[in-house]
């Protein structure tokens, strides 16, 4: 899927090298960045360097007075939000319950914040209400000149599953947004993952033109109520011919990988 991913960003003009560390950033005379100077040697002019490492929760405050930090350096929140004696957390600064590992995950993200925001405030004045956990359901968009590319995922890839002693199977279809005969049809390239013993759905992924990514949300309600691979594959999603295909390609996907099980 990733490297559906590459084919678009290099179609822009764009010039990827994976697996390479950064090891140096070089500065001109007058102190501008000039160079990018990679682990293996290679010098890469640049004239702009944008970093891009993710976010890490600072949480030294709470550890430093004694409270819980987990394995990504966040905070861990019971269900209702509450990290030790009259202190509460929320968002960015918290890891959160997966439902699919039952471990603690760390995924900075506003949907979260948000509802685990609102789960705190409502306890605050007097609720009993809890976070439901999270799954990893997250959706961007690459777009640059005439290149253009939805991206989705939920739930386990098969690293994730391969990293939680999950055994699990996968395939990718292609399909199209609409039936192929509509103007705005645009490819969608699914890949769908489940536990061969169980049935159980444990993640999606696409990658699409127009209308493709928010198709991850039928997956991610699958996964909220751990459904099976079947159910996802038979469920009474909608259909007409400018918005899907008669099989939606999220069922698509999901009805191959369960004939192949
Ligand atoms: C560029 C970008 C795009 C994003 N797009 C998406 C998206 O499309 N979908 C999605 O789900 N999520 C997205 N996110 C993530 C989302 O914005 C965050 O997960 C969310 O804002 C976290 O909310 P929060 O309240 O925990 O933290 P924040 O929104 O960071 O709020 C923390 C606040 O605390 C303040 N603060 C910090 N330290 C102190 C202090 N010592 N005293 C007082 N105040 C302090 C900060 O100034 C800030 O206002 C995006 C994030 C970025 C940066």
């Amino acid at each position: 899927m990733s490297g559906r991913i590459t084919s678009h960003v290099e179609a822009a003009g764009v010039k990827v090298i994976e697996h390479s560390e950064v090891a140096a950033l070089r500065t001109g005379a007058a102190g501008e960045v000039s160079q990018v100077v990679t682990a293996t040697g290679d010098v890469i002019p640049a004239d702009v360097v944008v970093l891009g490492l993710g976010i890490e929760p600072a949480t030294e405050l709470g550890a430093n007075a004694g409270l819980a930090i987990g394995t990504s350096g966040g905070y861990l929140p019971d269900p209702r939000g509450r990290l030790g004696d009259g202190i509460w957390g929320a968002g960015d600064c918290c890891e959160a319950i997966h439902r699919l590992t039952g471990e603690y995950a760390f995924m900075p993200l506003g949907t979260h914040a948000n509802k685990q925001g609102r789960v705190v405030g409502e306890n605050l004045s007097g609720g009993n209400v809890t976070f439901g956990g999270v799954l990893g359901t997250t959706i961007t968009r690459f777009e640059a000149g005439d290149e253009y590319v939805e991206i989705a995922r939920t739930g386990l890839s098969t690293a994730e599953t391969d990293r939680a002693g999950r055994r699990a199977v996968s395939l990718v279809t292609e399909g199209t947004t609409a039936s192929g005969y509509m103007p705005e049809a645009t490819p969608i390239a699914t890949k769908v993952l489940a536990e061969p013993d169980t049935r159980l759905l444990l993640g999606m992924q696409i990658v699409g033109g127009n209308n493709a990514a928010k198709r991850i949300d039928a997956a991610a309600a699958g996964l909220w109520g751990a459904m099976s691979i079947d159910d996802l594959a038979s469920m009474d999603l909608s259909y007409a011919p400018p918005f899907a295909t008669a099989w939606e390609a999220v069922q698509i996907a999901a009805r191959r990988l369960a004939e192949r099980m």
